[in-house]
């Protein structure tokens, strides 16, 4: 395989504090296998950018990449929208937030491809001034499971895809089933968003950056998919070719 074209998508690292054995305590780098296969698989090249403190070093390691991929993780720290810790709010890692958020401002100025997955899409949100639902317990009309119980990629609830969107031309459809893993979710959309999918309980599920060639985000896993769903590949696969055109321009 000539892999020089293939471009290299950076995908955003954990950190993972080690609960046993001799190793107690200590922190790790990490991201799940899941994210590297789906990219490998739709033709990119995966690059593991862990989190940095400087907002220097974080431009550099954005020189590297031809398109980024926001991992899911924990919940986002609510001082960074205004909010006070809700009683359902569970642990956040401030570093993370600040690090991506970074990212992801420099990621717009230079128009490279960004893909959003579950914290992904809740971190842009946050990035451009819009808010979460610490828990959804916060929100009355919920009807729908959204943590779901059955395997990880097991397709779950519907989503809504809104009509001329970026979502809807990736996956040549009105609605997608998706799975569902998240507690949190949008509550107020952020500057220069818009909404690409809901749930049918109205829970904002997918969003696009205006202006924007290709920044995306989906409030599902479909990294977990990828097997099960070609919806879930197309999404990758839309990825790698954006990022693939930023490559040549
Ligand atoms: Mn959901």
């Amino acid at each position: 395989m000539n892999s020089s074209t293939n471009p290299i998508i950076g995908i955003s690292a954990n950190i993972l504090t080690i609960d046993t054995g001799c190793l107690l305590g200590r922190e790790r780098v990490f991201i799940g296998q899941d994210y590297i296969r789906a990219i490998m698989q739709a033709g990119g090249i995966p690059l593991i950018l862990p989190i940095l403190d400087c907002d220097e070093s974080t431009i550099r390691q954005l020189d590297l990449v031809d398109g980024l991929l926001l991992s899911g993780g924990g919940d986002v720290d609510p001082n960074l929208y205004g909010q006070e810790p809700h009683q359902l709010l569970e642990a956040t890692y401030l570093q993370r937030d600040l690090y991506e958020m970074t990212l992801l401002r420099h990621a717009n100025m230079k128009k490279i491809p960004v893909l959003g997955i579950c914290r992904g899409l809740q971190i842009m949100n946050v990035s451009f001034g819009g808010d979460l639902y610490q828990d959804l317990k916060e929100h009355d009309q919920i009807a729908l499971q959204h943590r779901q119980k059955s395997q990880l990629y097991q397709e779950s609830h519907l989503v809504d895809v809104q009509k001329g969107s970026i979502l809807e031309r990736i996956c040549q459809s009105d609605s997608i089933r998706t799975n569902s893993l998240h507690h949190q979710a949008i509550k107020n959309l952020g500057k220069g968003l818009n909404v690409s999918g809901r749930s049918r309980d109205g829970i904002i599920e997918a969003i696009e950056k205006i202006d924007h060639p290709f920044m995306l985000g989906v409030q599902w896993h479909p990294e977990l998919m990828v097997e099960v769903s070609p919806q879930a590949c197309a999404l990758f696969q839309a990825l790698i070719n954006a990022s693939k055109k930023g490559k040549q321009s």
